[in-house]
């Protein structure tokens, strides 16, 4: 009989998509390694979840906005109707693979988080360097089991070790988010720039703090939920505008912003823009702030067709469009490391004390998981931390 164990799922047995919301905790198989059953094991590691990120797309599943066509295709493809969900990983291995010890030194009681997404290592963008759009690439807790759950088997080549004397683990567990942050703000050169970051959420934030510690000049925060604004101001940002919050389906951009932005940028408007809410309204606020020749970062994701205004504008005025998707590997986990480790500035502690509250009311205990409450705090905190340990 299989060893079992404590997971938070998407179960498609008993909960219709369209009509339920959150996630279950239910008693699933625990994953294994036999090589002897099956030789890809030999690159697996099986890691025991420490502490677990909920990132905003665990938000998506849990309100079943997003990600429901990868996680059905991908259990048609598994046989099966459980989905374990999460993928911001603090770990500790518990067994490995014979591969994953020869060739990546791996062994029991070593720390990792992982990189998210699962690349195949050899496809064409895989071998020009350009992993993090690899064409094969699975993500772990939506197309394939997660870390929200006692153990979870993960390919030892996307493993990322943790110095624990240096970054906490409650911290060491949103390096993958934080990764964003980092892709998005070294996408171009920020040193000197003023930079604004129009959506203050959890990788906005980051986002103030890694614009800062890389030499902007000027970090202006733009985010209409006052508690967050309120964050980005501790954070340190220059200057925080809280705009009023658009309608969903609304595209135009709002002029009272473009022009509180232009006056304090001295009539110039910001070098870099950085489009992190993911709302159409937002991508042109983002357009009407840049100034001439500036560089807009497109981070934000909104599925469907989005409208831009004044389209010739960012020809004429020569503004640069780049899009930002998940972390480059490894490139951006030195940088994100090398940013938490350091204590100058104190990124490290900024994301604890203020991001993290001091863990409190943002750090949840698996065992005692409740759906009601956990919602709660979702609603209330930028990021909530699951706790493994006792
Ligand atoms: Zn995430
Ligand atoms: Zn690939």
């Amino acid at each position: 009989m299989a060893k079992t164990m404590q997971a938070l799922v998407y179960d498609r047995r008993v909960d219709v998509w369209e009509s339920s919301r959150g996630l279950r905790r239910e008693e699933v198989e625990a994953p294994t390694l036999d090589e002897s059953r099956d030789h890809r094991d030999a690159e697996m590691v099986l890691l025991e979840t420490r502490f677990a990120g909920f990132c905003g797309s665990d938000r998506g599943i849990w309100f079943r906005r997003a990600f429901k066509d990868m996680i059905y295709d991908s259990l048609d493809r598994e046989k099966k109707d459980v989905r374990i969900i999460g993928h911001e990983l603090f770990g500790r291995v518990v067994a490995v693979g014979s591969r994953a010890a020869r060739d990546f030194g791996l062994q029991p009681g070593d720390v990792t988080t992982t990189e998210s997404h699962i690349i195949c290592w050899t496809c064409h963008q895989c071998r020009h360097g350009d992993n993090h759009v690899c064409v094969d690439n699975k993500i772990i807790g939506i197309s394939q089991d997660g870390c929200f759950a006692d153990l979870v088997k993960l390919p030892a080549s996307v493993l990322w070790r943790v110095d624990p004397r240096k970054i906490r683990p409650e911290v060491a567990a949103l390096q993958e988010p934080f990764g964003n942050a980092v892709h998005a703000c070294t996408k171009v050169n920020l040193r000197g720039k003023t930079v604004a970051i129009i959506g203050c959420g959890t990788i906005g934030l980051f986002a103030v703090l890694v614009a800062r510690a890389l030499g902007a000049h000027k970090v202006i925060g733009i985010e209409p939920v006052a508690r967050h604004a309120e964050i980005a101001r501790e954070l340190g940002a220059d200057a925080v505008i809280v705009p009023k919050l658009t309608d969903v389906d609304q595209f135009e951009h709002d002029p009272g912003l473009a022009r509180e932005v232009r006056g304090i940028t001295g009539g110039v408007g910001v070098d870099v823009a950085m489009e992190m809410s993911g709302t159409n309204a937002s991508l042109n606020n983002a357009i009407a702030i840049v100034r001439r020749g500036g560089d807009v970062i497109l981070f934000g994701l909104k599925s469907g067709d989005a409208v831009i205004e004044d389209f010739d504008r960012v020809i004429i005025d020569g503004i640069s469009l780049h899009s930002v998707v998940g972390r480059r590997i490894w490139e951006t986990w030195h940088i994100t490391k090398n940013l938490l480790e350091s204590r100058d500035p104190n990124i490290h502690d900024l994301v604890y004390d203020v991001i993290l509250n001091r863990g409190q009311g943002t750090i949840c205990p698996f065992r005692s998981f409740d759906a009601a409450s956990f919602e709660k705090q979702i609603q209330t905190y930028p990021k909530v931390v699951l706790k493994f340990e006792e």
